[in-house]
């Protein structure tokens, strides 16, 4: 015997299911595919667009990730009615803006493929994540003495390559004589930093240390972080001063200096030791 929908008459096919007698469409008007509030707020940072889901703060870079957190948010803040398998959604809604979102829902109800469009009030309220906190209060905690001999192409990439990558934790970068400064609010991002210029270079010298210890308000005692990454990215021409001896660097392949003294005599040197007995050296690049 052929089943019918109690609400609407229409029989039971291969396209119109009957779920606890009703047909899709019924359903979803009468018992609903998802259980939803009729609104949520979400707690956005002013500063850097981040957003905090599920109690905690998310960084996204652009409209696109905005959207799949919203999206991956929603999708664990509804839940399906028991019949209904919901695998995906779709959202459309106003950044920052309080206004409705649109969410299409797409699954399968009684076996049989159902997209449905449900609305949800969102409103945004705007802080300050934690991070964006600490650059308002000035604070950072690390600080990256980026050095080189020579600056070229590759070092212009490579401290670019930073700033978009850490663009949120970076306080300032500062231009020095040979380098930069670059000040940081976390300290593991400063060593990452000089992880990332040892793979790309192989004479890279990184020192350690800490400093200008102060004592919070809350009476804390804090020490700032130094990183010194000096890439010794000797050219031809260089000029180098070895115990009180000046030579001039012939050629350098990143492992091997060859030197030549003011009689032109040749020596080979290896970067290790070098960089080993650094402050023993005079380094001046060439003009
Ligand atoms: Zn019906
Ligand atoms: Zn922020």
């Amino acid at each position: 015997m052929k089943r019918f929908c109690v609400n609407c008459g229409i029989e039971e096919s291969a396209t119109t299911p009957i779920i606890r007698g009703l047909c899709p469409k019924c359903y979803t008007e009468i018992r609903g595919l998802v259980t939803k509030p009729s609104s949520i707020e979400l707690e956005y940072c002013k500063v850097c667009g981040g957003i905090k889901v599920h109690g905690k703060w998310v960084y996204v870079q652009n409209a696109e990730e905005l959207r799949e957190t919203i999206e991956d948010f929603f999708i664990e803040l509804l839940k399906p009615s028991e019949d209904f398998i919901l695998e995906d959604i779709e959202i459309t809604f106003t950044p920052y803006e309080d206004s409705p979102a649109t969410i299409n829902l797409f699954g399968k109800l009684g076996g049989t493929k159902i997209s449905h469009a449900i609305t949800v009030n969102v409103s945004w309220k705007a802080s300050l994540c934690p991070l964006c906190k600490k650059v308002v209060g000035g604070s950072y905690n690390a600080v990256v003495q980026l050095r080189y001999i020579n600056t070229d192409s590759e070092i212009e990439r490579f401290v670019n390559s930073i700033v978009k990558e850490f663009e949120l934790w970076i306080k300032e970068v500062k231009p020095v004589k040979n380098g930069y400064d670059i000040m940081l609010l976390d300290a593991s991002l400063a060593k990452r930093i000089a992880e990332a210029a040892k793979r790309k270079w192989q004479a890279v010298r990184v020192m350690e240390s800490y400093g200008d210890t102060r004592r919070t308000s809350s009476g804390l005692r804090v020490s700032r972080f130094y990183i010194s990454i000096r890439i010794l990215n000797f050219k031809s021409g260089d000029y180098i001063v070895v115990n009180g001896i000046p030579y001039t660097v012939v050629s350098f392949d990143g492992s091997w200096l060859n030197l030549r003294d003011s009689s032109g005599g040749i020596s080979r040197v290896h970067i290790d030791e070098i960089s080993r007995n650094l402050s023993k050296y005079r380094v001046r690049k060439s003009i």
